[in-house]
């Protein structure tokens, strides 16, 4: 009989092709998909090509999205999507996304039916953990890395500790997986799980639906994890039906796995929380932060762009205008979610708001284009990073917030929650 095992240790066991493996040991993954972006596909590339290889491992197996400067912001931008549709078409790699199909990668992949339960992924992109919310084991590596993925379809990890947390009580008004995840980073702190695989379960879990699942598991690098995982149940099996490419497996964690640490938290206790500069662990209750004027909200990324935060938005957003003072910058982060929330009528409460709407791009949320602050400026972002000047002039500000703090701060101005509006 193999050790008892937690999700994570299970998955990579299959895919090292062992029957158990232990927290610290050094295996031997085999991939299930490689990704990376306009920013690191080109230095994988240069990479790849130093390895004398005329093919990658396998052309199906490999996903390119350029999303980070795209449109294109600037020649230079223009030329790092080139290199990477240029070897697209070179190496018939088929998980590329064009302008006008694209979208905010770690939106896109899950949407498209990528990636799913089960699987092992790399992407050279520190959010590739936000897959785990499909029951994945799903990391972030260097462009080298993806390289050698690329490659052989395969790569080391050293296994990791996990951590369990057990979430139980019913979520408030307003309160969201995004809420929850600041608010376990907050107590955390942003190296609390440091090479460690945090995995998410409780009935408050399991209540989440899979945009916001997405988000809590999008958010685990920001506390050091290795990964975000949540097991699968029905709502991942009817988020997958229809929409996975590959058959999927389903992993479970023995009840009697070891974990470096159990927490338990009453999330009933929990408000809308938001991270003030420059760490996501510098938390602090919205409702106590109202005197945090700002200049900007930016409500999208891949950790709050998918429909239901364009909903969420919708509602808090609706009959109201944005405060005379904030630019609000919406953007939906695949082209389905942006036809979606179109179809709905959430761009005509959008733009009634005097909101703009942008296509898919990951653009501000790393001071790419698309809403760069200036010096001094504060701007409220559904983010998931805070970090000096990752949003433009190094004086500048970011506050990470849910998508409703983010709308109700539009509004009025300051960094608000729905109820302030009424
Ligand atoms: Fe990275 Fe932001 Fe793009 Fe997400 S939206 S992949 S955090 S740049």
């Amino acid at each position: 009989m193999p050790r008892p095992m937690t999700i994570t240790e299970k998955i990579l066991a299959a895919h090292a092709g062992l029957d158990e493996v232990e927290p610290g040991q050094l295996i031997n993954c085999a991939l299930d998909i490689v990704l990376a972006n306009d920013v690191t596909a080109p230095i994988a590339i240069r990479e790849f090509r130093r390895t004398g290889l005329e093919k990658v491992w396998d052309a199906e197996k490999i996903a390119l999205v350029p999303d980070h400067y795209t449109p294109n912001k600037d020649i230079k931008s223009a030329e790092q999507a080139k290199v990477m549709r240029d070897f697209v078409n070179e190496q018939g790699i088929t998980h590329y996304y064009e302008i006008g199909c694209m979208g905010v990668e770690h939106a896109l992949l899950p949407e498209q039916g990528v990636v799913g339960a089960g699987d092992v992924i790399i992407g050279a992109d520190s959010h590739t953990c936000t897959y785990g919310a499909l029951g994945a084991f799903a990391t972030g590596v260097g462009s080298t890395d993806a390289a050698a993925g690329m490659a052989t379809g395969e790569a080391w990890f050293k296994v990791p500790a996990s951590i369990k947390f057990v979430v139980t009580g019913e979520l408030g008004p307003w309160v969201s997986g995004k809420d929850l995840i600041l608010h376990i980073i907050g107590m955390i702190g942003v190296d609390g799980a440091l090479y460690q695989a945090m995995e998410f379960t409780g009935p408050t879990v399991e209540a989440l639906g899979m945009d916001d699942r997405m988000t809590v598991c999008n958010m685990a690098i920001e506390a050091g994890g290795k990964s975000g995982i949540i097991a699968v149940d029905d709502t991942t099996r009817a988020y997958l039906d229809g929409r996975a490419e590959r058959p999927w497996t389903e992993y479970f964690s023995d009840p009697d796995a070891e974990y470096a640490r159990v927490i338990e938290i009453d999330a009933s206790q929990l408000k809308p929380t938001v991270s003030f500069p420059h760490l996501p662990s510098n938390t602090r209750l919205a409702e106590d932060s109202r005197d945090v004027w700002v200049d900007q909200v930016v409500i999208g990324s891949c950790t709050n762009g998918r429909i239901e935060d364009m909903r969420i938005a919708a509602e808090v957003l609706k009959g109201r205008k944005v405060h005379e003072n904030i630019r609000l910058i919406i953007i939906p982060a695949t082209q389905e979610i942006y036809r979606q929330a179109m179809h709905e009528g959430l761009f005509d409460i959008f733009l009634d708001a005097n909101a703009a709407v942008s296509t898919p791009t990951c653009g501000p949320c790393l001071g790419g284009h698309m809403g760069i602050l200036a010096a001094g400026e504060r701007a409220v972002a559904t983010t998931n990073r805070n970090f000096v000047g990752r949003m433009g002039d190094p004086t500048s500000e970011v506050y990470l917030s849910s998508p409703a703090v983010a709308a109700a701060t539009a509004v009025a101005g300051h960094i608000a929650v729905p109820e302030d509006l009424e």
